[in-house]
């Protein structure tokens, strides 16, 4: 197998005096050697687009604290040299989180070099391809369908919202809901995914500003769960109309990071807020989540919700996600970029 020594990677840098962004993002080609240290080094075959690379690509110093920085959370792609023992060259292996893409330089490259530990073998039944459509997004959903499980939410119990539901969370928050057997109510800002979301598996879809508001802490008790993208004035009316010993899985916050609430659906209804956080989710449960994505939780997107860009289509493809525009999932693929590998 050829071993190239120079690769096409996704460059954020500071934006020239006198622009109003604070970064561009190019496309450059780097070395081996410019990688930051690590004992894994991977040949990258596919990464994926999250809301925190969008964030990323146009330098927002919460991800990208220092610049130059590569985005990039997520990959999946071949090991081609490894220092520490733990791999072996050849090994197909994919990455979420840790550092990757925020501290550390991530997979809008040909290339990555990684501390062994964020690594965990391919599933069996995954490729590259596969676990990247999944990627941090599926990832995320398969921990919030978790969560709720072990809040006690059960199929039966009454309908389970998903909001953001057009995006990557939703939209596999969505699927592995409906395929366990949950009534899926999915809350869409985008009319024309009611049918893509039906095929999904929603029962339902609604429109965001479907979830009633009103005076008093509490709203009528209608969902026995919840998983929330947004975050903000809907994240709130979620709980507040959470019904008794429900649990809600709060990840994002596509809307606010704010929360506008009381304690009294915690302290009247018994019901559960569950954080999650999928970049420092510990191995064990994060090999445990795999796992279930490749087999029993195992679901696929339609056609029109997996989109594959090249790393010269990222820019223009995160502003659209930062815009709300973009539905399901974003695939990268780093090596399709330049035909300008050297060996
Ligand atoms: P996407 O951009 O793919 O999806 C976000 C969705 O939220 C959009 O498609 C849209 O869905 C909805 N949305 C966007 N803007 C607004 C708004 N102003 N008000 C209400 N809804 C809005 O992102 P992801 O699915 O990848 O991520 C979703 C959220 O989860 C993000 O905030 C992200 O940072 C967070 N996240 C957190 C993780 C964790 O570890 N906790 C890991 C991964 C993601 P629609 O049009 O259908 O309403």
């Amino acid at each position: 197998m050829a071993t190239p020594t120079q690769f096409p990677a996704l460059l954020v840098r500071e934006a020239p005096a006198g622009e109003t962004e604070r970064a561009v993002a190019a496309v450059e080609t780097l070395c081996v050697g410019d990688l930051p240290p690590g004992d894994v080094l991977i040949d990258v075959a596919c990464s994926s687009l999250n809301y925190k690379d969008a964030l990323a690509c146009q330098g927002h110093p919460g991800v990208a604290a220092k610049l130059p920085h590569v985005p990039g959370i997520d990959c999946a792609g071949v090991v081609r040299q490894c220092d520490s023992g733990h791999f072996s060259a050849g090994d197909a292996v994919l990455v979420t989180g840790y550092g990757l893409g925020s501290d550390a330089w991530g997979g809008y490259s040909g290339c990555v070099r990684v501390p062994a530990g964020w690594l965990l073998p391919l599933p069996a039944g995954l490729d590259a391809r596969s676990a990247m459509t999944y990627g941090t997004a599926g990832f995320t959903a398969a921990q919030s369908v978790a969560a709720l499980l072990a809040g006690g939410v059960e199929p039966g119990q009454g309908p389970v919202l998903v909001t953001g539901a057009s995006g990557g969370v939703g939209v596999f928050s969505v699927a592995i809901l409906a395929k366990l057997g949950f009534e899926v109510v999915a809350m869409s800002g985008k009319p024309d995914m009611a049918p893509p979301l039906a095929t999904l598996g929603a029962s339902r879809v609604i429109g965001r500003d479907a979830l009633p508001g009103g005076e008093g802490p509490l709203l009528k008790a209608t969902w026995a769960g919840g998983v929330d993208t947004v975050g903000g004035e809907t994240l709130a009316r979620l709980l507040r109309s959470t019904r008794y010993r429900g649990c809600v899985a709060a990840c994002g916050l596509a809307a606010s990071a704010d929360l506008p609430l009381t304690v009294y659906p915690f302290i009247l209804r018994g019901v559960t807020l569950a954080g999650i956080d999928s970049a420092k989710c510990p191995a064990g449960p994060r090999r445990e989540v795999w796992e279930k994505l490749a087999g029993p939780w195992s679901v696929e997107l339609p056609p029109g919700l997996v989109t594959t860009i090249d790393l010269d289509g990222v820019a223009d493809r995160a502003a659209e996600m930062l815009a709300g525009k973009t539905r399901g999932r974003t695939l990268v693929m780093p090596r399709s970029s330049r035909p300008d590998e050297a060996g």
